[in-house]
């Protein structure tokens, strides 16, 4: 099939390398013409992501369209034919977070208790303040522990914002799961992401996740992608505290959080998005080996070098022209089995 992605960053291009694999046609779409994607794709139009024309253009060459981040204008594209199989709901609901909460409130799923930034004066501290829309990697929240926090920041115009109770989680954890157009939902095996300055660290998978917050994790995961009739792979973040979740977000797309399934588990999640957006049954993710993924940033060109003197560590390069700092370049699995003294040994400056 001809796939179109919008997006050609690092996400674009491990689909498009899974789906070279299965045998697909790639056409691509990104304001940039050295982009990661470039490496695999067939054919790429350069446009911007707001560049209706072109994305209405991609879906017509394509027979099928995919997307690599959330942020794609909706209100006129036109997808007569629907060839977005992901579908346009959860996509529309990812793009903001309060209408995000809402929903999965609605479905009897806690969150952290939050409010319109407008109501305010409905939280106590400490609480977060965050951008309802275009946030990622942490931009745009800010951490509120007084009134005088509140008054420092700041935000161009409050109607855009949410505030948030500050969780002082255990863990956070992340669900990749994939559901086709069968109605089959599988899950990937549950990492646990460490941060550092809102950006992803590590996602981990060592099996020490108890049983009953997998149990907890696997049923709200089930129910958030069934109820939005979503096909594809989708991630989805909770804080761990005691024995509870809480939602954090969704993304309607593979995410960062899962780039270990590549090599530490039979199936990985941009195998199983490819197979559900062309219309194929799935694979029942397995883990095959226990792994470490570590993301490495344009500050941590030092990782790539420690990393040659690992057999377990898997490298990926994503062939950008700049590393800027806190920019996503790279990522290692590090399959790890009980063997996690090989991250300090990599990440050592
Ligand atoms: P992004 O879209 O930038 O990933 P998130 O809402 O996931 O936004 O926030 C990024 C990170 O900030 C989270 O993974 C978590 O570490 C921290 N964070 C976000 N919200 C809260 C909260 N309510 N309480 C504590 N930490 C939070
Ligand atoms: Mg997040």
């Amino acid at each position: 099939m001809k796939i179109g992605i919008i997006g050609g960053g690092q996400l674009g291009l491990m689909i498009a390398q899974a789906a070279k694999e299965l045998g697909h046609i790639i056409y691509s779409l990104d304001s940039n013409d050295e982009c990661p994607i470039k490496s695999v794709t067939d054919y790429h139009i350069v446009a911007a992501f707001d560049d209706v024309n072109a994305i209405n253009e991609l879906i017509k060459i394509s027979d099928v369209v995919t997307y690599e981040f959330e942020n794609i204008i909706l209100d006129k594209i036109i997808d007569s034919e629907k060839k977005i199989i992901q579908g346009l709901k959860a996509l529309k609901i990812s793009q903001n977070r309060l209408l995000e909460k809402d929903t999965i409130a609605k479905m009897n799923i806690k969150t952290p208790k939050y409010t319109s930034f407008e109501m305010k004066k409905k939280m106590k501290y400490p609480s977060i303040v965050k951008s309802k829309t275009g946030g990622y990697d942490g931009k745009n929240q800010y951490i509120i522990k007084s009134d005088q926090d509140i008054d420092r920041i700041q935000i161009d115009n409050p109607e855009n914002y949410i505030i948030e109770e500050y969780i002082n989680f255990d863990y956070e954890i992340s669900v990749l799961c994939t559901r086709d157009i069968f109605n089959t939902t599988v899950v990937f095996p549950i990492p646990i992401n460490h941060h550092k300055n809102g950006i992803l660290f590590t996602s981990i998978v060592d099996g020490s996740i108890p049983k009953e917050i997998i149990d907890k994790a696997v049923e709200k995961s089930r129910t958030i992608v069934e109820k939005l009739d979503y096909v594809g792979t989708m991630a989805i973040e909770y804080f761990v505290v005691g024995n509870d979740i809480l939602f954090n977000e969704f993304a309607p797309r593979p995410h960062n959080s899962g780039h270990y399934t590549i090599e530490a588990c039979n199936v990985s999640q941009f195998h199983n998005h490819v197979l559900a957006i062309t219309g194929n049954p799935i694979i029942e993710p397995i883990l095959v080996h226990k792994s470490i993924m570590l993301n490495i940033l344009g500050q941590n060109l030092c990782y790539i070098k420690n990393s040659y003197n690992y057999d377990e560590a898997y490298l990926h390069l994503y062939g950008k022209k700049e590393y800027n700092n806190n920019r996503k370049i790279g990522h290692i699995t590090i399959i790890a089995e009980n063997n996690l003294s090989i991250l300090d040994e990599i990440t050592k400056e």
